[in-house]
């Protein structure tokens, strides 16, 4: 899946306690944005392994997610929703296919690695590759609870990413003849 749909299903999360909360809005926003983005940094390291707790990210969510709502602040609850948002990123990446640019020549059998029982998960490619058409769709439907609940720099950040998400979509397939081979 793209950086984009993860954020938005962060995002689309957190929507129904920024509503409810409003006062919270920002932190739940600041903390679902920087949560769906941060698995990814491992790519410097070992993608989809290093930063990617697909098990124990659940573990983690259900310890501060208590702590937020009995202790419930800005802080708590941009934690919680930090937390919260990459397990989801994790978990999801097991739905999706793997981390490959050229999944139609060189399929992986690695979506996201298990720490608990050190292995990898399998893809399971219900979003064949990230930017598939079916991606793209889930990203911008992910978008609109987002759209309705938010506003300010969560508004412009959500329709910047419906339109780099619809841009990358479009020429996806061509991404790979563009790339630089060590890239691959
Ligand atoms: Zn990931």
């Amino acid at each position: 899946m793209m950086a984009t749909t993860h954020v938005f299903v962060a995002l689309a999360v957190v929507a129904p306690v920024a509503s409810a909360v409003p006062e919270f809005a920002p932190a739940l926003a600041a903390g679902a944005v920087l949560g769906g983005l941060a698995p990814d940094l491992d790519l410097i390291f070992e993608h989809r392994r290093t930063f990617h707790f697909p098990l124990l990210g659940g573990v983690a969510t259900g310890a501060v997610l208590p702590a937020a709502a009995i202790v419930p602040s800005s802080l708590t609850v941009g934690i919680a929703a930090f937390v919260a948002a990459g397990w989801l990123h994790a978990a999801s990446d097991a739905l999706g296919g793997g981390p490959e640019m050229d999944p139609w020549t060189s399929p992986s059998d690695r979506a996201v690695y298990d720490h608990v029982r050190g292995q990898w998960i399998s893809p399971r490619r219900w979003i064949r590759y990230d930017g598939a058409p079916e991606d793209a769709a889930l990203a911008v439907s992910l978008a609109v609870p987002a759209l309705l609940v938010f506003d300010g720099w969560v508004t412009t950040l959500v329709v910047a990413g419906i339109v780099v998400s619809l841009g990358y979509a479009l020429v996806r397939r061509r991404v790979v003849a563009w790339l630089p081979d060590w890239l691959e």
